[in-house]
Parts: C-alpha cells; structure tokens; sequence
C-alpha cells in the first residue's frame, strides 16, 4: 500500500511525488535550479510544512528541496519497506496480577526507521510487551491501542475516550491499568484523568519516555517495568504517573496525577511533583509508598466515571503590559472559563481589572493560578488580590496552572451552571490541593533516598 497520502506531503510536493509514482523509501532524483539531489524519499510527518520534498543524500544528510511547478522528480530504485516483526509475546504467569496496558502514542510507543532516519509512532501496546519481555516476569498483560498519537495531538475528546476505555476495562476486573503516552501533555491528561475516574478500585498508571524504545538509552523499558509494577501491586487506588526518579534508572517514581508537571525538555526525570510527593518508589521491582496520604486499593469499590470536558476554556498568561482586550476577546468568543495565570501570590495588573469584571459578570468562570508554580495563591494579603476576589475570582490555592486549566475544563464538562462550576472547582478532588505548604527541598527530599 502507498504511504505517500500519510506521509505529510502537501501540495505542489504531494502532486509532483504522486506524478513521478514515488513512494515513502523509493531513491529519487530531483532537479531543481540545474542541481541534481538523489536519495531516499522520506516521510513530512515531523518535519514541517510539508510543502518540500525531503530526501536522504547517500551522506546521511537529509535536505529539503522547495517544490515548485519546475522542479523535476524522477523515481530511479523502489525502496524496500521498513519492516518491523513484532517479537512473540512471551508466556503468561497466572500468578501474576493482571495489567492492561493501552497505547496512545508518544516516544513510548515510537521506533527509528534507521533507513530514513525519521521516528514514527509505531509500537503497538503488545510490541512493547514483545520488547520488553521482562515484563512477564511483573504482570500477566493484556494491551490494547485506544489511539496512535504525538501527545501535543491529544484533545479533550480524547482524554474522554481514555476515560470511558479505561472504565471499561476497570469494570471487567483487572488489577491495574497502564497507559503510555507521550511525555509533552501526558501530566494534562493524568490531571484529566484524576478527574474524570472517581473512587478508582485499583490504580490507573501513565508512563512516558524521553527516547525511544530502540535506542541504547532508552528509558521506556525501566519506565514501563515501574509502571506495571506498580499498577499490579500498589496498595494505592488513584490516577499516577510514573517516570524516572533520576537520571540513572535505579528507581521509577509515581506522582500523583494532578501534582506533577513536566520540567526538563529532554531529561529521564523530567518529572516532578509540585507542590506535594511522589505516591510510590519502584525500585529493585519493589513497590515502597512515599506517603501515607493516598486513597487505598480496594477491588470492592465502584468506580465512578465523569468523563466530560469542556473545551471553551482558555488560559492567559499575564505578563507586564498584557493587553486587557485578549481578556474581552475570549469572552466574545463564548469562553465559558478562563484561567488566569496571575504574578506572584496571585495578581494581575489593575488594567485588566475591568475585563475581569465584565468577564465574571457575563458568567464566565475566571480562576487565578500562579505562574510561580510552587508556593500557594494569597489574594487577602495585597489590595490587588483583595480587589480580584471581590470580583468573584476564584483562586487556584496550591494548584498549579496547568492542572487548573484541567479542572476547569472537567467542572465545565460537568455543569453548564457558572456557580455549580465554581463549587466543584473548589472541592478537592484528586488531592489537587494540599493542606499546606511545604518547602519544596522538604518535598524533594521526603521519603527519597
Ligand atoms: N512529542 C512527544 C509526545 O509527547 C514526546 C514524547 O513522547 O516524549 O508525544
């Protein structure tokens, strides 16, 4: 079958290829501007525009030849397609407590096409399993593909279908749930996630890597072995993510789904626990929890799903000089929230403060984090939070931005009432706030050895 409609080829560069007969792997000649360029076709999808043609010289470079109607394609060898044989899924213990792991996409779930160099979402949940083997040894697995996505893809349609797919499988009686994903939105969707599965009987685990799972360095076996670990025999019941606790892979920590955020752009412990700890330690395959505050694994509890979200819910970032008419615009747009990610204990300059006013008064929930990100808002301690609150912001306490983003979009999901949206906001939830601040060196070092 041709890949070239999928490849990411658009345009004058999809006609020309389609023109020459070329497809994904083929050696081509272009010619443009008098100079020739002979290589392999390779794939658009992650490298731009799609509107040039991208070939793999014989040096390793890949460069890219802008398609205009005078650029000339010829197809000089048919490429061999890049195979990858799922390896067998090894045998399963019935000893073993019982895991699904669901695919989504990402880094996880992606191998190198070493021929054309570009790395595709290509694993399927039971590849995984067949690459990482070991994993027979920690769970009896069953996988499943709910969808194949880079996760700066995923939507709150999807965090739905997640949500009802999970459900599903929690019901049929399994021990724990796994899902990989990428790492770029992957704390979003375990925010999502903590809202949307209430009173989970068993834990429902998220795992990302930094580098594929082909590469030497790989961290997605490690991550995914933490992860299944612990989704089997955690004596927690909640929404999780685990990674890295470091960067050497001695131990994989769970955060809690609605306090963790990506930090690091390319680091294995790229995540961290804001504002609260880490839930659980996986280290020499053995699960020690990292706190006693966690709500407990218990198979004879009824899950209770809610797995709507609004998506009329934006974020403002304020900043010095911010415009106040970005405010009034998104409330002309039908926003029904706005998160409003305010300086310090939780302010926004008094320039803003007449399209707050007008937001609120119009019903649109407006809710206020800090862009400090640890720490907590205070709007009682200067008049500018005072006046904030006495608009009817609500703020955001020790939640950082992101998983108020989350949870306003799910209270919004769940009411189309501003003041029901509100007092939902303000429950907690899925341990969102915490009953105090504690010194972030305290938070690092608590529990961790
Ligand atoms: N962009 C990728 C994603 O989030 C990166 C990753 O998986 O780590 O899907």
């Amino acid at each position: 079958m041709s890949q070239i409609e999928s490849s990411g080829y658009k345009g004058e560069a999809l006609r020309l290829l389609k023109l020459a007969d070329c497809d994904i792997g083929d050696i081509i000649k272009v010619t443009s501007k008098g100079k020739v360029y002979e290589g392999i076709l390779i794939p658009r999808s992650e490298l731009g525009e799609g509107t040039s043609i991208i070939v793999k010289m014989k040096s390793g470079y890949n460069i890219g030849i802008q398609a205009t109607a005078d650029v000339k394609i010829e197809k000089v060898g048919k490429g061999t397609k890049p195979a990858f044989a799922s390896p067998p899924i090894p045998e399963q213990n019935p000893a073993l407590p019982h895991v699904v792991i669901m695919s989504t996409g990402g880094t996880i779930a992606s191998r190198v096409d070493y021929r054309t160099g570009a790395v595709r979402s290509a694993l399927s949940a039971s590849d995984l399993y067949g690459v990482v083997p070991e994993l027979s040894d920690v769970a009896q697995v069953d996988t499943e593909i709910v969808f194949s996505l880079y996760s700066e893809n995923i939507t709150q349609q999807h965090w739905t279908e997640l949500a009802v797919t999970v459900a599903k499988r929690i019901e049929q009686g399994v021990d724990g749930v796994v899902i990989a994903h990428g790492t770029d939105t992957m704390a979003y969707t375990s925010a999502a996630l903590s809202f949307a599965l209430q009173n989970l009987p068993v834990p429902v685990i998220l795992v990302g890597a930094q580098r594929s799972s082909d590469r030497p360095s790989s961290d997605a076996a490690t991550n995914l072995i933490g992860a299944v670990k612990a989704a089997g025999e955690a004596t927690f019941a909640e929404v999780g993510l685990a990674m890295h606790e470091t960067v050497s892979d001695k131990a994989i920590v769970v955060h809690r789904g609605t306090k963790v955020r990506k930090c690091h752009t390319s680091r294995r412990d790229t995540f961290k626990s804001i504002n609260g700890f880490p839930i659980a330690k996986v280290k020499d395959l053995q699960v020690t929890m990292q706190t006693g505050q966690y709500k407990r694994r218990d198979p004879s509890k009824k899950l209770i799903l809610k797995p709507d979200f609004s998506d009329k819910v934006a974020l403002v970032k304020f900043y010095p000089g911010l415009d106040p008419s970005i405010i009034d615009f998104y409330v002309d747009k039908g926003m029904k929230g706005i998160l409003l990610e305010g300086s310090g204990l939780g302010h926004v300059s008094k320039f803003c403060f007449d399209s707050i006013k007008n937001a609120v008064d119009k019903g649109v929930v407006v809710a206020l984090a800090s862009q400090c990100i640890w720490g907590r808002v205070n709007m009682n301690v200067y008049d500018t939070g005072r006046d904030l609150l006495s608009f009817g912001v609500v703020p955001l306490d020790d939640m950082f931005p992101e998983t108020g983003l989350v949870k306003l979009m799910w209270a919004l999901g769940q009411t189309s009432d501003p003041q029901q949206a509100v007092k939902l906001f303000k429950t907690n939830i899925a341990g969102e706030f915490s009953p105090r601040t504690l010194p972030q060196e305290e938070n690092l070092t608590e529990g961790g050895q």
